[in-house]
């Protein structure tokens, strides 16, 4: 059975996941706030969705029960990242994995009850400087 992923927060990193799980085959329910990033995605995940993931009925008539992994991929706006988070831990998605913007953003994300946090570029910037220490810049 395909595994079911939703990305909330289409920018950059949403929208490269969103398109590298559909690209695996995978059931991607795409949402973000903004109608044209939607539409930009309409041709690549199975769904798409036009909606403010703060409202909690939004997300409670989405039907999340089923989804293996949401993905808050939401960044400048560190209020909303925080409240779509809760709001999939009180509706009892398994595992959430959210971008955070800073170490204090982070903090308050594991309290929430946040599976997996991660900070993109400084997780890249780390491995690219590692990966230029042992001269392999070509493989990453
Ligand atoms: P990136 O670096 O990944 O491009 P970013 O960290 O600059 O993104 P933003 O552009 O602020 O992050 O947000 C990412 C996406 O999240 C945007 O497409 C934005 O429309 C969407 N977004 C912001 N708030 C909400 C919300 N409440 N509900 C749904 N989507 C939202």
């Amino acid at each position: 059975m395909k595994k079911e992923f939703a990305v909330i927060g289409l920018g950059r990193f949403g929208g490269s996941i969103c398109r590298e799980l559909s690209r695996e085959g995978m059931q991607v329910i795409a949402l973000d706030i903004d109608e044209q990033k939607v539409s930009e995605y309409r041709d690549i995940a199975a769904h798409t969705v036009m909606a403010d993931s703060t409202d909690e009925n939004v997300l409670r008539e989405l039907g999340l029960r089923n989804i293996d992994h949401v993905i808050v991929a939401i960044g400048d706006n560190i209020q909303a990242s925080m409240l779509t988070t809760l709001i999939l831990k009180e509706l009892g998605i398994k595992t959430v994995t959210v971008k955070a913007q800073n170490d204090y953003h982070e903090k308050i994300l594991n309290r929430i009850g946040a599976d997996h946090v991660i900070h993109p570029e400084r997780d890249m910037g780390k491995r690219i400087a590692h990966h230029i220490i042992s001269n392999n810049i070509l493989d990453y």
